[in-house]
């Protein structure tokens, strides 16, 4: 049987359980007799149809006749001694039968049931001559290794290895059920020259519940010889009922029809299934197969049963430990990337470097980050658009902070699109307000495993018209059941992500507030900054106008007992504290500018530049120069008293910081700017860039940024008029004020030109 991919098709190891239902075959194995006995244990009730094959006298002869027909009063005595209480596993006790041929050695198994008690009997010659040493000092070397196995895997490993060696069967597996229910085999040992059904899975249904739960007792189950003929009960009635028996504890049981088609097409001859229980819970099976029959002895299936029993108690301890390094390990992550958001100061960064530390915290393939209007991917997702979606439908329908399903489409179906990568999803979101969110995602499970199953082939149909389950019906089930669903999310995994949301809400919340905070405190100084620079102005100016009244008195009344130097001293008293009113004036208007509103409206420009130029002109008779406007200005949403103070502004400069002869200022404006600086700016599509040029002394490139600075002036007060240092700091904030940016770019020499941007809202 060949898989897909040609790869072997893999048995479902337990397929001998699934024999519905499990009290009633009816049948025993052929290899041992069974007798049913009256609870004193005189007589014999029923006896299985072979026991004139293996004790020369036949079912009819045996059948109400007195136990001591087979047994010695001694073995009887020892029998009524040995009686395990009811619903109790049988207990192995060796009996010989008296027989025509002479005394039987039989390896005895006696248990009870709620009316009889039952007696299986295993001839000993059946089985293979046994040394107990040998069996006794591999158990002790596989329990010593054991205890020493640094992980459940080598754990596993030593004892599908011993299991091996102990019954020379050809494999021997161990499968792992999750917490649904469907298996995996993680252990394995085999004939060299067979294929490996390592890391194979199978689905919940291939174990029928009461098996799980008749396993999660403890129990064994041999088969030595699957295709032998299975062997009925005389009589067929269980006399004091008059139903059939309940075979439910007994060791020869035969197998259901269906297991026996299922191991014979596997090609297996002969099974024996070890259960793994951990809390009651049936954690896994040890499933050995072998091609041809093979009887195993009781003792080396007793070695094997105490090494599984001794391996699911170490496997607790193991899988404790293993787990505990697991949360630790991931528990030192999640503090790593906290101490990496507290630190950072931009929390994506510190989400996702490194990627695979915000993958590994919850075993996710994939991640999207969600702050505000940004989203970033990381692992394998799906698109950003899909996502954007998905994170809709999250905000509509999901109100807790955390949302996970291990199949996202069942609750989403447009999940369906890409449930190949991201059927599972952990949802966690952190602020609601912001929109702040994490996604993870894991595979579909059909995706994500190893499987070698083919769906098309082996429906079984069994003698009534029944469908049975077979290994590929198994599959198509199989299929079915985890269809666009993933590994279910851990209760540690979630746990973590929402300590991971607390640290991250934390942490936001005092940035905020934080951040809030020096707001307001920033906004306090502010006011009280401009507060203080207006008293502070308002202030200066009267006692500066004192001094220079008084200077002017000086000058007019005292002009006869004045000399000529200490009238010129007077003259520049007046003229500095001039300078002081200028320097005052404009601080003045930077501290209102700084509490003014910005009222904007739409303003045809032209107007606007007409009369700032109409006031430049008037102030500055002495320097005339030429207007050019290559094409009408826009109309625009702006504050027009203080864009007419831009113009104001730039053109005066224009003007005065100008040597030559002939001046020239041109003012115009481009839709999208190309100059090398504006694309340094990388201007949005709805800005406008206006520059005003002139042809005067330009501006060295230091200067650049300096230039627009409050009370930096690049030439001494006598050169160029009289300047404050305080017109392109104005400028400056107005167009901030605005939304804008102002630059300058200039050759010495050739002139300069003034750029600033204002936004188009509409
Ligand atoms: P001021 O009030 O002194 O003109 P500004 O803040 O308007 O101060 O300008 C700052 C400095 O930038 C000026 O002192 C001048 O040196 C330089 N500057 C401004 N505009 C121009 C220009 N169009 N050409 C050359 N230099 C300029």
């Amino acid at each position: 049987m060949n898989g897909v991919n040609g790869s072997p098709a893999a048995p479902t190891p337990w397929a001998s359980l699934a024999e519905p239902p499990l009290q009633l075959p009816g049948t025993i194995q052929p290899h041992g007799v069974l007798l049913v006995l009256d609870r004193a244990a005189d007589t014999i009730l029923q006896v299985s149809q072979n026991a004139h094959i293996h004790m020369g006298m036949s079912a009819s002869q045996l059948a109400g006749a007195p136990l001591t027909t087979l047994l010695s009063p001694t073995q009887i005595e020892a029998i009524r001694q040995a009686v395990p209480p009811p619903l109790a596993r049988p207990i192995p006790l060796p009996v010989t039968v008296t027989t025509g041929a002479g005394p039987l050695a039989c390896d005895g198994f006696l248990h009870q049931t709620a009316t009889a008690l039952v007696l299986e009997l295993e001839p000993t010659i059946a089985t293979a001559p046994v040394n107990f040493l040998s069996i006794h000092g591999l158990v002790r070397q596989t329990l010593d290794r054991m205890q020493q196995a640094e992980s459940s895997c080598v754990l596993l490993q030593l004892v599908v290895d011993a299991v091996r060696q102990l019954t020379g069967y050809d494999r021997v597996l161990i499968c792992q059920f999750d917490l649904q229910g469907a298996g995996e085999i993680i252990a394995e040992a085999k004939q060299p020259d067979l294929a490996s059904f390592l890391g194979q899975r199978f689905p919940a249904t291939d174990v029928p519940t009461a098996v799980k739960e008749s396993y999660a007792s403890g129990k064994l189950r041999a088969i030595p010889h699957i295709q032998a003929e299975p062997v009925s009960l005389f009589p067929s009635q269980h006399p004091p009922t008059g139903d059939p028996l309940d075979l439910s504890r007994a060791v020869l049981r035969s197998s259901a029809p269906c297991a026996v088609t299922y191991y014979t097409n596997m090609g297996v001859a002969a099974a024996l299934v070890l259960s793994l229980c951990q809390a009651q819970r049936l954690w896994g099976l040890v499933s050995c197969h072998h091609t041809t029959p093979k009887p195993l002895s009781y003792e080396t299936r007793a070695a094997c049963e105490l090494i599984a029993q001794m391996a699911a108690s170490e496997l607790a301890n193991k899988l404790r430990q293993e787990d505990l390094k697991q949360r630790t390990k991931l528990s030192a992550l999640r503090s790593e990337l906290i101490t990496s958001i507290t630190q950072a100061s931009n929390l994506i960064d510190a989400l996702i470097q490194p990627e695979e530390r915000l993958l590994t915290l919850v075993a996710a393939s994939g991640a999207a980050i969600c702050l505000g209007h940004e989203l970033t991917l990381i692992g394998t997702t799906p698109s950003a658009d899909q996502i954007r979606a998905l994170i809709q439908w999250a905000d509509q329908h999901i109100t807790e902070p955390l949302f996970h399903t291990a199949c996202l489409s069942h609750a989403y179906a447009e999940a369906e699109a890409y449930k190949a990568t991201a059927s599972g999803l952990l949802l966690l979101r952190i602020s609601r307000i912001q929109h702040y969110l994490i996604l993870w995602f894991r595979p579909e499970v059909i995706q994500s495993i190893n499987w070698a199953g083919n769906p098309e082939t082996g429906i079984q149909i069994d003698e009534d018209g029944q469908m049975q389950l077979g290994p590929r019906t198994s599959f198509a089930l199989w299929r079915e059941t985890v269809y666009a669903t993933a590994l279910p999310w851990q209760p540690f995994e979630i746990s973590g992500a929402i300590d991971l949301r607390n640290a991250i809400v934390g942490i936001v919340l005092n940035k905020a507030d934080e951040l809030g905070r020096l707001n307001q405190e920033l906004q306090h100084s502010n006011r009280e900054l401009t507060a203080f620079a207006y008293a502070a102005a308002h202030d200066l100016k009267e006692p500066l106008r004192g001094i220079y009244n008084y200077a002017n008195i000086l000058l007019e009344d005292y002009s006869a007992v004045l000399d000529e130097e200490g009238g010129e001293y007077l003259l520049e008293i007046q003229a500095f504290t001039q300078r002081m009113e200028t320097l005052i004036n404009a601080l003045l208007r930077v501290a209102q500018l700084r509490q003014t509103q910005v009222k904007r409206q739409r303003i045809d420009l032209n107007p606007l530049l007409a009369e700032a130029v109409a006031i430049v002109r008037a102030s500055r008779p002495e320097a005339p120069f030429e207007l050019r406007l290559p094409r009408p200005l826009p109309s625009i949403h702006c504050d027009p008293t203080l864009i007419n103070e831009v113009f104001r502004n730039l053109i005066s400069n224009a003007i005065k910081y100008h040597d030559g002869p002939e001046k020239w200022v041109e003012v115009g404006y481009h839709d999208r700017e190309v100059s090398q600086r504006d694309r340094a700016h990388q201007a949005p599509e709805s800005e406008r860039i206006f520059y005003i040029r002139d042809n005067g002394i330009g501006i060295q490139a230091e200067h650049f940024d300096d230039v627009f600075k409050l009370f930096k002036r690049l030439h001494p007060q006598e050169r160029y008029g009289d300047g404050a240092g305080v017109g392109l700091a104005i400028v400056n904030q107005i167009i901030e004020r605005h939304g804008g940016r102002i630059w300058v770019e200039s050759t010495p020499k050739q002139g300069s030109t003034f750029y600033f941007t204002l936004t188009q809202p509409y």
